[in-house]
């Protein structure tokens, strides 16, 4: 396929760090971003406030309201885009019962997960990339499961979003497996996440990354007065819970306090989102989630599945956990009349460029080691090849071993190489490194951190 198309070339300027790397986008990818409708999204969040309220707690037997009719439509979208992915997408609700658990539900509750499953076509990559975002909504009081709760933008937004991810990538074939969910149950306690991480720990997936994306689509803070569709936030996790003492004292021997496999699909969602979205930063929050707060990724992090949490840069609080309303010429509720669909476009353009990177990406490479035997200011890297992407049909073009400073949040250089090893003139004292795969097409895999080692 290399050459079919003339690929874009251009230089990105990182405004962070100063410096230049020549990127090349990956016209499939790059043709599947430009699909993106703001149109189709806006008819997507459309959709899902007309069902009134999607309350986990509403009424399970009402086929026009409430939160089972409105997870209805979403698998009938997911069915409809099964027909034109040649049976790789297949889609239903994955269902189970909740007992009242003295907090936030107070009755039997049936709950669902609404998934497509975009199949891999390589039957030797056993590899599962997860976006999702919650279909549940809420007013004021969080036990109304009555009320008006439109869920526009939380999270209709990510609703949305996965939904239309899985109209434009079901079309493609894609090595490893994409899931698309919409998760119920968020505003009553994460519940309908737990229910997945917890599927896919005794599983054993092999989930190298989840995306949740909960409130992507508004675009000002009425109390700082800033309206900007130009940057959205990943957050994540540092030093997750699972890290047991073993594992935090090599934290704390190579000083790997910020490179968590979260904190590195952070930065990759950074670089990758903005190779192929124009006019959008991605900003990384060094923080599990925002002051205080929680959302569906936290399930996947304490699990030890490398999360992140994608929001919008200013979030809105008049639109958000609001009874309808209008109070001292304030309007409250979140509406679809308050989003930018253009914001929302390039956010769920950014999760289709990462998903897509990552799912047309060869597997990590293997064993990475950096040379520990003697002391010297030149730094050798060694590894083996991956475990998928090496198999008929597919090619590695080689590796990139990344480079940073100590301090620096974002890679600053990329090395190439089609070896299985490589020597640098910079010194592992005095600098982080990493090694990904990469394939003809130029998708990186995740990096990997070295271990220190003798060849
Ligand atoms: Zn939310």
């Amino acid at each position: 396929m290399k050459n079919v198309f003339f690929p874009i070339v251009l230089v990105f300027i990182s405004m962070a760090a100063r410096s230049q790397t020549t990127i090349v986008r990956d016209p499939v990818i790059a043709q599947m971003v430009g699909e993106i409708s703001a149109d189709s999204l806006r008819s997507h969040v459309t959709n899902l406030v007309s069902f009134g309220t999607r309350h986990t707690l509403s009424n399970p037997n009402d086929p026009k309201r409430g939160l089972a009719a409105a997870q209805k439509w979403v698998l009938r979208k997911f069915q409809q885009y099964a027909r034109q992915s040649g049976g790789r997408l297949t889609a239903q609700i994955d269902s189970w019962t909740l007992q009242p658990d003295g907090k936030r539900v107070d009755q039997v509750t049936p709950m669902g997960n609404v998934m497509a499953t975009l199949k891999g076509t390589d039957p030797n990559d056993d590899r599962i990339f997860l976006v999702s975002g919650h279909i549940d909504s809420r007013v004021t009081d969080v036990m109304n499961r009555t009320a008006d709760a439109p869920g526009a933008n939380d999270d209709g937004s990510g609703t949305a979003a996965v939904i239309e991810l899985c109209r434009v990538m079901s079309k493609v074939p894609f090595p490893a497996t994409i899931i698309f969910v919409a998760v119920s149950g968020e505003e009553q306690g994460l519940l309908g996440a737990n229910h997945l991480a917890q599927r896919a720990k005794d599983g054993k997936w092999n989930l190298e990354a989840l995306l949740n994306n909960d409130i992507i689509g508004s675009n000002n803070s009425p109390d700082t007065k800033i309206t900007d569709n130009t940057r959205v936030r990943v957050f994540s996790e540092g030093l997750p819970g699972y890290q047991t003492d073993s594992v935090a004292a090599n934290i704390r021997q190579y000083g790997l306090e910020n490179d968590g496999k979260s904190r590195q699909l952070a930065r990759y969602t950074k670089e990758v989102g903005e190779r192929y979205v124009d006019q959008l930063e991605v900003v990384m929050v060094y923080r599990n989630d925002r002051y205080l707060r929680g959302g569906d990724h936290t399930p996947f992090v304490t699990r030890g599945f490398p999360a992140v949490r994608i929001t919008e840069m200013n979030e809105n609080f008049a639109h958000q956990h609001q009874d309808l309303r209008t109070q001292d010429g304030v309007e409250y509720g979140d509406y679809v009349k308050f989003m930018d669909f253009d914001y929302l476009r390039k956010n769920t353009a950014m999760n289709l460029a990462v998903l897509a990177n990552l799912a047309k990406a060869p597997a990590m490479p293997q064993n990475v080691t950096v040379e520990a035997r003697s002391l010297t200011n030149a730094t050798t890297l060694f590894w083996q090849a991956p475990k998928a992407g090496a198999s008929a049909g597919r090619k590695i073009k080689g590796y990139y071993v990344l480079m940073r400073e100590t301090h620096w949040p974002f890679w600053q250089k990329k090395f190439f190489t089609d070896k299985l090893g490589l020597t640098l003139p910079y010194s592992k004292d005095n600098y982080f490194f990493a090694v990904q795969a990469v394939s003809e097409e130029g998708n990186e895999s995740l990096p990997v951190i070295p271990r220190p080692g003798l060849r």
